[in-house]
C-alpha cells in the first residue's frame, strides 16, 4: 500500500473506532445482567451478511452469539455451550431455568463450497485444514446433523432447547426448519 492510499482510505479499524465513539457517546447499558435476557445462545455463520444483531434484532444483553464458518456444531462449539450451561447452572442453583440454543444457517454460505471434494483436498494438502465436518450440501440435513451432534454430546444437559433456522440472504427472511425441542426427550 502506498502513502497516498493510506491517507485517502480509512482503515477498517479507524472506521470501527469512529463508530464506537458515537456508540459510547450515549451509552446507557452499564447495568445489564450477565445472563442474556432471552436466555438464548445463537450459533450462526461468521459471514458479514449474517449478523443476528441486524437480522434478528438482537439488542445488547439479549443473547450470547457464537459464530464460525457455516454456523456448524463443532467440538469447540459443544465445549463452549457445555461451559456456558455449567456456568448458568452454577449461578442458578439446583433448578436451572430455560436455556435455548438457536442454530441459524444461511443461503449462499461459503461452507457450501467446502462440499467440493477438490477444494477439501486442496485445503487439507496446503493448510492441513479439514473442512469436511463443516461442509454444507443441504441446509435442512446439516441442521439435523448438528442437532444430532448436540444430542450425542454427553456433556450437554438434556433440558437445552434447540431449534434450527435458515436465513435467506436474498430477501431477509428467516424460516424455521426445525422447531424448538429439548435435546433429550
Ligand atoms: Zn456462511
Amino acid at each position: 500500500m502506498t502513502a497516498m492510499t493510506q491517507t485517502t482510505e480509512s482503515s477498517g479499524t479507524a472506521t470501527l473506532l469512529d463508530r464506537n465513539r458515537r456508540f459510547a457517546g450515549d451509552f446507557a447499558a452499564a447495568d445489564l445482567p450477565v445472563l442474556p435476557k432471552l436466555r438464548t445462545v445463537m450459533l450462526t455463520c461468521a459471514d458479514a451478511r449474517v449478523d443476528p444483531a441486524h437480522v434478528m434484532g438482537l439488542e445488547l444483553g439479549d443473547a450470547v452469539v457464537i459464530r464460525n464458518t457455516g454456523g456448524r456444531v463443532t467440538p469447540e462449539v459443544v465445549q463452549e455451550v457445555a461451559a456456558l450451561a455449567f456456568l448458568v447452572g452454577q449461578m442458578e442453583g439446583s433448578t436451572p431455568g430455560r436455556f435455548e440454543l438457536v442454530l441459524m444457517q444461511h443461503t449462499q454460505c461459503g461452507a457450501e463450497r467446502f462440499a467440493d471434494p477438490q477444494l477439501q483436498g486442496a485445503l487439507k494438502a496446503k493448510l492441513g485444514v479439514d473442512v469436511s465436518h463443516v461442509a454444507i450440501t443441504d441446509h435442512e440435513q446439516s441442521l439435523r446433523e448438528d442437532i444430532q451432534r448436540l444430542r450425542d454430546a454427553p456433556e450437554l444437559p438434556g433440558h437445552i432447547i434447540v431449534s434450527g433456522l435458515l436465513y435467506d440472504v436474498r430477501d431477509g427472511t428467516v424460516r424455521e426448519v426445525i422447531a424448538p425441542a429439548p435435546l433429550a426427550d
